[in-house]
């Protein structure tokens, strides 16, 4: 076997060689060096186990160029670019939504430049990062302010920290909520140190229940939005309007969480019905908090509207500083938010709006088009249809309101040959990522969010 692992190469020769010195001035002494080690390495252990010098020592060229594809593959983004045809617009392990034009735009802008992000550019003095964002959802909400952080679980949290530490709060058992990726109201809570009074049962809830449970340490009540699940039947809860009236009445404060909200009337839009931020300000309730990305189609963020007095204490509150945004984010809010100042184009200019507004005869269009470049890709085991689907909103919002929607299906004798096809999805250059539901594959037109690119890599492949 010595004689095998002396036909290995050497290093130092491998990296004299002109394609060596390339490779070095295109990636570095070091990263070269190392990959070529590991590389080395692997053809040793290779030869012990098969007796045999692996074809890659053929030559130096035949090795460096394995290198070179290593060495490039390292710089490739594995969070990569993947398409939607699962039917779930807002699909959190994809990302949740695409964001406008504008907000894009902004955002590269801040990424690039220096920005006036707490800066007042007309008074040459410091502002406040969360300054502009407050002023506009001031104009587009009718609250009086508002304060920024990553995300909604985050919003809840400055909150509750904030008003609750050490003290009560009260909120009815049907809505102590689990969503996605562990954040459950009860965890946290107890991480920001208040303790939860539950009140009523879990179908139904009276204004007397709150009532009875108000002691001298209750800090605040709250409402949840149950955005992912609904309860039927023998059932009562109290609005926000009659517990804004108790609040009063012992002076505490109502908080609302409503996850996803939403700035514009869904049901105008033909689509299931999400609270408005609006109708939530105008009913008083004192602090409301929302996802920037959800169904307000911006970027990862938690909104949190209501009381001056309040938004202060939360901007003064050292976690505020621990959760707050960066300049990218809060200008792709800002931008996102200006576009609601334009309600009829909203549609068109926010793309989640945009992709769960689109008629069905344009869905259908897509699935022809999208239908004829697979045929052309797939061998005769594969049954192609046009079907009709339910699509969702997805990020919590309810489940069982579905949207219609239009799909490719793909079938066959074989359940085997639809894994085999899911596999070769995952494979291409931007993975199409689908679901696989009644011994089918669906393609589900209304959660692609570039129609075209999808086309142009099925057709280039
Ligand atoms: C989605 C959701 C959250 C969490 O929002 P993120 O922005 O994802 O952190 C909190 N509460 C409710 C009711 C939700 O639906």
């Amino acid at each position: 076997m010595q004689h095998l692992f002396r036909s290995i190469p050497a290093l130092d020769k491998l990296l004299k060689t002109v394609q060596g010195q390339q490779l070095i001035l295109q990636f570095g002494h070091q990263a070269v060096v190392e990959q070529i080690r590991s590389l080395l390495a692997q053809i040793r252990q290779e030869i012990h186990q098969t007796h045999a010098l692996p074809d890659i020592c053929q030559s130096n060229e035949f090795l460096l160029n394995r290198v070179e594809e290593l060495l490039s593959k390292k710089k490739n983004v594995a969070i990569k670019q993947v398409f939607n045809l699962t039917g779930t617009v807002l699909h959190t392990n994809l990302g949740r939504g695409l964001w406008s034009e504008n907000a894009i735009q902004a955002a590269t802008q801040a990424m690039k430049h220096n920005v006036a992000l707490e800066f007042d550019i007309e008074a040459g003095k410091r502002s406040h990062r969360d300054h502009y964002i407050s002023q506009l959802l001031s104009e587009i909400t009718g609250a009086e302010a508002a304060c920024i952080v990553n995300n909604n679980a985050a919003a809840v949290l400055l909150i509750l920290a904030t008003f609750a530490q050490g003290k009560e709060v009260i909120i009815s058992r049907g809505e102590l909520i689990e969503i996605g990726g562990s954040f459950r109201i009860p965890d946290i809570m107890q991480q920001a140190g208040c303790k939860l009074v539950e009140v009523g049962t879990t179908n139904r809830t009276h204004l007397k229940d709150y009532r009875n449970a108000i002691t001298e340490n209750t800090a605040f009540l709250m409402k949840v939005h149950t955005s992912n699940y609904q309860i039927q039947g023998f059932t009562a809860n109290v609005s926000e309007e009659e517990l804004v009236a108790l609040g009063k009445e012992f002076n505490l404060p109502v908080m609302s969480d409503l996850g996803s909200g939403s700035l514009v009337n869904m049901q105008a839009l033909n689509l299931p019905a999400e609270p408005m931020v609006q109708d939530k300000v105008l009913s008083g309730v004192d602090l409301i908090s929302f996802s920037g990305d959800k169904l307000l189609g911006g970027p990862q963020a938690g909104i949190i509207v209501g009381k001056k007095s309040l938004i202060s204490q939360l901007q003064q509150h050292p976690l505020k500083r621990v959760l707050r945004c960066d300049k990218v984010i809060l200008s792709g809010l800002e931008a996102t938010l200006r576009q609601y100042l334009f309600p009829e184009q909203l549609t068109h200019s926010l793309p989640t709006l945009q992709l769960l507004t689109q008629k069905l005869d344009e869905l259908n269009q897509k699935a022809e088009q999208l239908k004829a470049s697979l045929y052309k890709q797939l061998d005769s085991r594969y049954i192609l249809q046009i079907e009709p689907s339910l699509a969702q909103i997805g990020s919590g919002a309810l489940p069982t309101e579905q949207i219609p929607s239009i799909a490719v299906t793909i079938s066959s004798a074989n359940q085997r040959d639809l894994l085999e096809l899911e596999q070769q999805f995952k494979n291409y250059p931007n993975p199409m990522i689908t679901r696989i539901s009644q011994q089918k594959m669906w393609l589900d037109l209304r959660s692609v969010g570039q129609f075209d690119e999808l086309l142009e890599m099925l057709n280039e492949n």
